[in-house]
C-alpha cells in the first residue's frame, strides 16, 4: 500500500526509483531497529549465511526470503515482534523445527517477511502430575516433552519419527498425529489450553488446564492446524497419562489389506484401549527400507503385506503380551494372518519400529518420488487401493507403489516410485497426473487428501478443489477476522 502511494506521489522518473528506495530503506531500518529493541540485535539474524537454513524446509523442496530472523525469548518478545512487523505491514511466517512436509514454514520466493523461530521459547513451564497436565512452551522439542513428562512418571503420547527435531508449535500449529492416534488421538485431542499472539501483537492466554469447559466458541481449535496463519502459538498445556510398564510388539505377515483390516478389529476386540499403534506396510515399502538399511531385521520375509501392532498397559504385571499371542494365534487359525512375530524384549521391539520408522528416509534416499498423505474411512481402504492401483499402472506404466501407513487411523502414505530406470526427477513431472487420480478417488471414497502433514503450499490448490464453497468461505472469513492485515503465513493453506 505505502509503496503504490510513494509511485503515486513522485511518479515514475529516476527520482521517483531513488524515492521509493530510500523510503524502503527507512522502513527496514525502523523496523530493524525495533526487532533488536524487541529481541536484542544477537538475535536478529539478517547475513545470507545466518539466514539460509530457516529458507528452506527439510527436504529441499521450497525455498523463500525473508529480510530477517528473529529469535524471541518469551512471549512478550514475540508480542513485541509482531506489533513491529504489523505497523511495518510486513509479513510473518512462524517457524518450529522446520520439519514440516508441505513448505508451510518456508517463506514464499521474493518475500520480505520477518521468520519468528521459537526455538529459543523451549521452556517445561510446569508439570501438574496430579491434574496430569504440563505447561510448555512452542519452541520445546516433541523429545524434550515426552523426556519431561517421562520424568514425572507420565507419558505425552504424541510419537513421531521427527520428534527429536520438531516442535510442540508446530505438532499443533500442524496438528500432528504420528503413531498414537489410534490410542491418543492428533494434538487436537492432546491439547487443553494455548497461548496465542495474535496478528496484531495482543497475547490470548488461554493456558486452561481443564477436561471440562463449555463456556462458549472452543477457540484453541482454531489455532490447533492452522499452520501459522492465525497466530503465533507461543505455550501450551498439554494431557499426560500413565506411563506405559508393559509393552508388547508383534509383527504379522497377510495376504493382503482386507487381511490387514480383520485383525485390526480382531486387535481391538483382544486389546481393547491397550491397542495403541497399528501400523500397515507393504512389502515393497519394507524390502525398500531394507535395501536402504541393511543392518535392519526382515523376521518374516516374502509376504505382500505386513502389520506392525503396538499394545501398552500402565498396569505393572499385566499378562498383555499373552493377550497379543492369543490373539494373534486365532487370527493365524482364522487364515487372516500367515505368519507372526512377537517381540522377546525392547531392543526385538525397537528394531521392528525401525522398519517402520525408517521408510520415508529410505524413500529419500531412494530419489525423489510423488507422495500422498491421505486419510479415508478404513471400510473404504482395500477398495481404493484397488481402483488408484488399476488407474495409476494405466497413467504411469511401471510406477513402483510404496504404500505404508497407520491403518488404525485411515491414514496411508500412498507414494509413488520412479520405474526402474526412469530418472527420479523425470518422473516428478508427472506429479499433477498422479495427484488428480489419488484425490480424486480419495474425495469419491469420502476421505481427506492431506490427513496429518497439512496444506502449507503444496496443497493449497488442491485444497480449493476439495473443499465446499461453504467451506472455503468459512475458513476465508475466520482468517480475515482474526488477520485482517493477512499478513500471518500469506500464501499459505488458503
Ligand atoms: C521424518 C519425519 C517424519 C514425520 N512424521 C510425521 C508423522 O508421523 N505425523 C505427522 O503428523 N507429521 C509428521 N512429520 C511432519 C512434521 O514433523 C510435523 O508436521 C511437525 O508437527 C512439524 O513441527 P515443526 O516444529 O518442525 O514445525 P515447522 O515445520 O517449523 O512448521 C510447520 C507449520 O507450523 C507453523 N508453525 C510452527 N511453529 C509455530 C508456532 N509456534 N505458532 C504458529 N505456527 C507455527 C509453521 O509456520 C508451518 O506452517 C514428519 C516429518 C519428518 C521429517
Amino acid at each position: 500500500m505505502e509503496v503504490s502511494k510513494v509511485e503515486i506521489r513522485f511518479g515514475c522518473g529516476r527520482q521517483a526509483i531513488r524515492l521509493l528506495s530510500s523510503f524502503m530503506m527507512d522502513i527496514r531500518a525502523t523496523l530493524r531497529a525495533r526487532l533488536d529493541a524487541a529481541v536484542g540485535s544477537a538475535q536478529v539474524l539478517t547475513a545470507p549465511g545466518d539466514i539460509a537454513p530457516y529458507l528452506t524446509d527439510w527436504r529441499g523442496r521450497f525455498h523463500g526470503n525473508a529480510q530477517a530472523v528473529v529469535r524471541p525469548g518469551t512471549t512478550h518478545e514475540v508480542a513485541d515482534v509482531v506489533r513491529a512487523c504489523a505497523d511495518a505491514r510486513v509479513p510473518i511466517v512462524a517457524q518450529g523445527g522446520n520439519t514440516g512436509q508441505c513448505g508451510g514454514a518456508t517463506p514464499q520466493p521474493g518475500s520480505e517477511a520477518v521468520v519468528i523461530s521459537l526455538a529459543r521459547m523451549n521452556r517445561i513451564r510446569a508439570v501438574d502430575a496430579a491434574n496430569a497436565t504440563m505447561t510448555v512452551e512452542a519452541g520445546a522439542t516433541l523429545v524434550a516433552v515426552q523426556d519431561a513428562a517421562a520424568a514425572a512418571g507420565l507419558l505425552f503420547p504424541l510419537s513421531l519419527a521427527a520428534e527429536g527435531s520438531c516442535t510442540i508449535g508446530g505438532n499443533l500449529s500442524t496438528n500432528a498425529g504420528g503413531t498414537g492416534v489410534l490410542r491418543f488421538g492428533n494434538a487436537r485431542e492432546l491439547t487443553l489450553g494455548i497461548e496465542v499472539v495474535l496478528a496484531d501483537g495482543r497475547v490470548w492466554d488461554g493456558l486452561r488446564g481443564l477436561r471440562k469447559d463449555n463456556t462458549g466458541y472452543d477457540l484453541k481449535q482454531l489455532f490447533i492446524g492452522a499452520e501459522g496463519t492465525l497466530g503465533i502459538v507461543t505455550a501450551a498445556v498439554l494431557k499426560l497419562f500413565p506411563a506405559p510398564v508393559t509393552r508388547a510388539t508383534a509383527f504379522a505377515a497377510l495376504a493382503d489389506v482386507p487381511a490387514a483390516i480383520d485383525l485390526l478389529r480382531a486387535m481391538k476386540q483382544a486389546l481393547g484401549d491397550r491397542l495403541v499403534g497399528f501400523e500397515l506396510i507393504s512389502g515393497p515399502s519394507l524390502a525398500l527400507t531394507r535395501r536402504q538399511f541393511p543392518s535392519l531385521p526382515d523376521p518374516l520375509p516374502g509376504h505382500p503385506w505386513y502389520a506392525l501392532v503396538q499394545a501398552d498397559d500402565s498396569a505393572a504385571n499385566s499378562p498383555l503380551a499373552a493377550a497379543l499371542e492369543q490373539a494373534l494365534a486365532a487370527a493365524l487359525e482364522r487364515g487372516t494372518v500367515d505368519d507372526a512375530t512377537v517381540a522377546q524384549s525392547g531392543e526385538q521391539a525397537d528394531s521392528l519400529w525401525a522398519l517402520r520408522e525408517n521408510i520415508a528416509e529410505a524413500q529419500r534416499l531412494d530419489g525423489p518420488n510423488i507422495k500422498h498423505d491421505i486419510s479415508l474411512p478404513v471400510s473404504a481402504i482395500p477398495r481404493f487401493l484397488d481402483e488408484a492401483e488399476t488407474a495409476l499402472t494405466v497413467a504411469l506404466p511401471g510406477l513402483r507403489f510404496v504404500t505404508f501407513g497407520h491403518l488404525g487411523d485411515g491414514n496411508l502414505h500412498y507414494n509413488l516410485a520412479a520405474p526402474a530406470g526412469v530418472a527420479p526427477e523425470t518422473f516428478l513431472a508427472h506429479t499433477p497426473v498422479a495427484n488428480r487420480i489419488v484425490h480424486d478417488l480419495v474425495a469419491a471414497h469420502g476421505g481427506s487428501i492431506s490427513a496429518e502433514h497439512g496444506i502449507g503450499q503444496q496443497k493449497k490448490d488442491e485444497l480449493t478443489r476439495y473443499k465446499s464453497a461453504v467451506e472455503l468461505d468459512l475458513m476465508r472469513a475466520i482468517k480475515a477476522a482474526l488477520d485482517p492485515a493477512a499478513l500471518l503465513n500469506p500464501g499459505k493453506v488458503l
